[in-house]
């Protein structure tokens, strides 16, 4: 009685494992991290817009103009690094979750002697007769 109950227990926790894993991991990973950076780096063009725009109404000094516009872009580079930091890690985490999906299920329908393809796992070739694994 208590085997059945722990091997439905590990396979229950394989599976919701594994479906989580593939659903719900990579969304909130592209959505959350840059999400802060990329509204403080619209936030900043509009403060470049708004300046250049003062500016040709006269109402800033050049001086003025020249030293906001270079602190906005040094804020700016300061962001856009942050962001390409993150996204220099990101295709990694992403990559590995994407060859840990497909391979499995190809290498199982496709037979490794005879090139031959089938709609399901085999684990002997229709066509040759030869173990598919
Ligand atoms: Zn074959």
């Amino acid at each position: 009685m208590v085997i059945p109950i722990a091997i439905l227990l590990t396979i229950g926790t394989l599976v919701f494992t594994l479906l989580v894993r593939s659903k719900d991991v990579p969304a909130p990973e592209q959505v959350s991290p840059t999400q802060h950076l990329d509204e403080r780096k619209a936030q900043i063009y509009d403060n470049l817009r708004d300046l250049q725009f003062e500016y040709r109404l006269g109402k800033l000094s050049d001086e003025d103009y020249q030293k906001t516009k270079l602190g906005l872009q040094a804020e700016l580079a300061k962001v856009l690094a942050e962001i390409d930091a993150i996204k220099a890690q990101q295709p990694q985490a992403v990559k590995s979750v994407l060859k840990s999906v497909p391979k499995p299920a190809a290498a199982s329908t496709t037979c490794p002697h005879c090139g031959a393809t089938f709609d399901r796992p085999l684990k002997f070739c229709g066509e040759c007769g030869k173990a598919m694994a």
